[in-house]
């Protein structure tokens, strides 16, 4: 029996969580959280708000299930990782925001990072046993959003609900937006770096409209792996939390006879300019990713409450970067004061380029 504890089980990933260790009768729930939704005797033990590591040192969970939005997430990621406990990771803003600290973190407790983010996961599949020197770059595939295909001039209008309608998947409103934006494949790109230890000139972004190939492999012998299957974030959810077991689900397997066109293109990086300012801060390092993660919070949440325009949510991010310096950082207190000094900084941005 794993004995799971799920943070955000009130969000689009917790309650596709719940489906999952429900069907399964060696997965049980000892605890969950969430931020402002009651959710009393859903678990054992709950928690509304508040430090959700709490929460964990009371559990004593054999696995944490990571589903909180935002960096708030990042103390119950540092955690699992320090105490070695398995961690399935669907919080990716932990990992961009705290990736250095998170890495370090992960080798001192020596447990499992399971990736619950779907390319992540396929990634994470395709790599399992690969020597690193028989790697040659990883591809992560993005749907391209609601408004895929359009240039920068049929941007500058679109409201809050055209970005929340996405064509393949259904989230959460934060990363339906940052899907939008290409902030969200930007975000997996830092995500994918630190949890595959891969340079970021090795790990490429393609347009996928159909989002059934989730993320390919290229080997040095010429050789391309992919990973396929329905867009569907209870198979990632199941892998990671009944890995390596790799349980049965209720999800239709792939229908090849009904028809399957794959396609791809490249990311058109002067419409979805957030792609490549996230590149630029992982490749920068430090706490470079931190202020783009804790900018673009912001800036999200000023566009859903209808404030700030769509396109300036990049504008926002990139003024926020320039304004500072983005040192390291050597514990998770450090970093906490430069998300809230980005926080201040990108708040004030927002103020000047609302409507
Ligand atoms: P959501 O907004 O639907 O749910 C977020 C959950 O986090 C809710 O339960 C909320 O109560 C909780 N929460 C928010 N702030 C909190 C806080 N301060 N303390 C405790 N709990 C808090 O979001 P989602 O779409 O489920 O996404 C969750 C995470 O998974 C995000 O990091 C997202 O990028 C990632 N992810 C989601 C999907 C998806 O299909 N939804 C896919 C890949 C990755
Ligand atoms: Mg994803």
């Amino acid at each position: 029996m794993k004995r799971i504890a799920l943070l955000g089980a009130t969000g689009s990933i917790g309650r596709q969580a719940l489906e999952i260790i429900e069907e399964h009768p060696g997965l049980e729930l000892v605890a969950a959280a969430s931020g402002t939704q009651e959710i009393d005797g859903l678990a054992p033990l709950t928690q509304v708000g508040g430090d959700l590591t709490d929460l964990l040192e009371r559990a004593e969970p054999d696995v944490v299930l990571n589903a909180v939005v935002g960096f708030a997430g990042l103390p119950a990621t540092l955690w699992a990782l320090e105490r070695g406990v398995d961690l399935a990771l669907a919080n990716k803003e932990s990992l961009v925001s705290g990736g250095d600290l998170a890495v370090a973190a992960w080798k001192r407790g020596g447990g499992r990072l399971l990736p619950v983010d779907s390319e992540h996961s396929a990634a994470f599949q395709l790599l399992e046993g690969a020597e690193p020197e028989t790697v040659d770059s990883l591809v992560l595939t993005a749907s391209g959003g609601p408004f895929r295909g359009r240039g920068l001039g049929e941007l500058a209008d679109v409201t809050s609900s055209e970005a929340l309608a996405h064509p393949t998947w259904s989230m959460g409103p934060k990363i339906t937006v940052d899907s939008a934006t290409l902030m969200n494949k930007g975000l997996e790109l830092i995500e994918a770096h630190y949890l595959f230890e891969l340079p970021y000139d090795r790990i490429e972004v393609v347009v996928h409209p159909t989002s059934v190939v989730h993320a390919l492999v290229r080997f040095r012998d010429g050789a391309s792996l992919a990973h396929l299957g329905y867009p569907d974030m209870r198979v990632p959810i199941s892998y990671a939390l009944t890995y390596p077991e790799r349980a049965a689900t209720s999800i239709e397997p792939l229908d090849l006879a009904a028809g399957l066109i794959l396609e791809f293109r490249a990311p058109d990086l002067d419409a979805f300019p957030c792609l490549a300012l996230a590149r630029a801060a992982g490749e920068a390092g430090d706490t470079a990713p931190c202020v783009l993660n804790a900018a673009n919070e912001v800036a999200v949440a000023a566009f859903l409450d209808g404030e700030l325009p769509f396109l300036s949510i990049a504008g926002v991010v990139e003024q926020t970067l320039a304004q500072i310096d983005c040192p390291p950082v050597t514990d998770l207190a450090e970093l906490t004061a430069i998300d809230a000094q980005a926080r201040r900084v990108a708040s004030a941005r927002t103020r000047e380029l609302v409507h």
